[in-house]
């Protein structure tokens, strides 16, 4: 093993595996190619390969890490625990590295990673001129010039109107006593394309007597960072979060959980203990920020809240929604964060909601981050066997718990012609509690 091969994978790792093959069919890149290297067995045989130096970390190599969605699905039925988003993390974070791409592919993730993502002026900015070139037309003009291809474009989020786009209060106060306070993420992306997910998450908070605090200032936690082969900025980013998060304390100056109801956030955050774990300064921290952190549905399912949710909700039940109405994992909060009854159970407290149940739920929708920008012809691949199962099941609504897959979605009814709302779970208790039907 030379020093190279050595800092490209992580070797230590990969020999975990036991080459079952347990995960070869949960694998959606496995089963569009059925070759063994687009599988996570595949995958783990080639780092392995590399850092033996059997082979080399040629471009066939990086391209079928590049196909990997990191969705985390051989994680979960993997008898052996390997750590497979650990891995590629590594991987992607050392290619990224190593790679010399041409100065528009560099200036593109400079922006990108590290002048967009993290500020929420030119978040701001870039979504407004993203909205205007939509509505006017020039986004389609302008496609050819930028390189966008049709399925490319159609990838592309549609931005909502500017009313739509309002940051939250710094803090949002308990629908009658406040029986406790948390912290709420409000996102890099969120508020400028789910604004709405955001206020329906603290209306649902407030229900169940929870007082929502915003961090000031904070934008980004670093997820798509981590995923898409920048460890360096994604480790910037989390410690900036844990500072911003750890300044908001209760009154007997404990800090405050941390709510998320992006679940690629979530399951990122929850694993900041790793991400710095060669940090001194940083690791406790970090570990304690990660134990903290708590999915929407996650926190919301818990005994006491649950219960008064429920009577919250219970008000509200002359005009509950009939519509019926299905639910889809995302990745990373089942296969990332082994979150999975919590959103029935909330689901299950709303009155009137008849929950069908998704064929392979569990699998992924194809969105993972920016992956559905990046190759868009590989990700709507993997969402038309899902898009096959939705229709099967007759739903009218579909509901899920991540921004990402909720774009994915969105973009993939309208492509299919399908009518079948896409909401997040927190919207569905909100829209519940107000009795605004479904
Ligand atoms: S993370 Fe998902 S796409 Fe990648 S190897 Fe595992 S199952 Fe396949
Ligand atoms: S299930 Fe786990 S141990 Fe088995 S082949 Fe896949 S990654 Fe390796």
């Amino acid at each position: 093993m030379t020093m190279d091969s050595e800092t490209l994978v992580d070797y230590a790792r990969s020999l975990d595996c036991i080459h079952c093959g347990l995960c070869l069919d949960t694998c959606p890149t496995y089963q569009l190619t059925g070759r063994e290297s687009s599988s996570p067995r595949g995958r783990i045989h080639l780092m392995r390969a590399v850092a033996e130096d059997r082979i080399e970390a040629n471009a066939d190599f990086a391209e079928e890490m590049d196909f990997c969605l990191v969705c985390r699905h051989c994680e979960s039925v993997c008898p052996a625990g390997v750590e497979f988003g650990a891995m590629m993390e590594f991987t992607r974070d050392a290619l990224a590295t190593r790679a010399r791409p041409g100065p528009l592919a560099r200036l593109a993730r400079w922006l990108g990673f590290r002048v967009v993502l993290p500020s929420r002026r030119w978040l701001r900015l870039t979504v407004t001129l993203l909205g205007l070139a939509q509505r006017t037309g020039a986004l389609r003009i302008a496609a050819p010039l930028l390189g966008l291809r049709g399925r490319m474009l159609a990838s592309f989020p549609r931005v909502p109107s500017r009313a739509e786009r309002t940051p939250l209060p710094a803090s949002t106060p308990a629908q009658g006593p406040a029986r406790e306070s948390a912290a709420v993420l409000e996102g890099c992306v969120m508020p400028e394309l789910y604004g709405r997910v955001n206020r329906a998450t603290v209306r649902s908070l407030a229900a169940a007597g929870v007082e929502s605090r915003c961090a000031p200032d904070h934008v980004c936690c670093g997820a798509l960072h981590a995923h898409n082969g920048d460890l360096a900025g994604a480790r910037t980013l989390a410690r900036g979060t844990i500072a911003a998060f750890d300044a908001l304390v209760d009154d007997s100056g404990a800090p405050l959980p941390i709510v998320v109801n992006s679940a690629g956030c979530g399951a990122h955050m929850k694993e900041y203990g790793r991400l710095l774990a060669d940090d001194p300064e940083w690791r406790e921290r970090a570990a304690a920020f990660g134990a903290r952190t708590r999915d929407f549905a996650e926190f919301l399912a818990e005994p006491e809240r649950r219960e008064r949710l429920t009577a919250a909700l219970r008000e509200a039940a002359d005009s509950a929604p009939t519509r019926p109405t299905t639910y889809d994992d995302p990745c990373h909060l089942c296969h990332g964060q082994g979150i999975r009854s919590e959103p029935r159970a909330l689901l299950d407290c709303i009155p009137g909601v008849e929950l069908l149940e998704l064929e392979d739920a569990e699998s992924c929708c194809g969105s993972a981050g920016i992956y559905s920008l990046l190759r868009p012809q590989d990700s709507q691949d993997v969402l038309d066997s899902k898009l096959a199962a939705l229709r099967a099941s007759g739903a009218e609504v579909l509901v899920t718990a991540n921004p990402g897959c909720q774009l994915q979605w969105e973009s993939g009814i309208r492509r299919a012609a399908m009518d079948v709302e896409v909401v997040h779970l927190a919207e569905v208790v909100a829209r519940a509690i107000d009795g605004s039907g479904d």
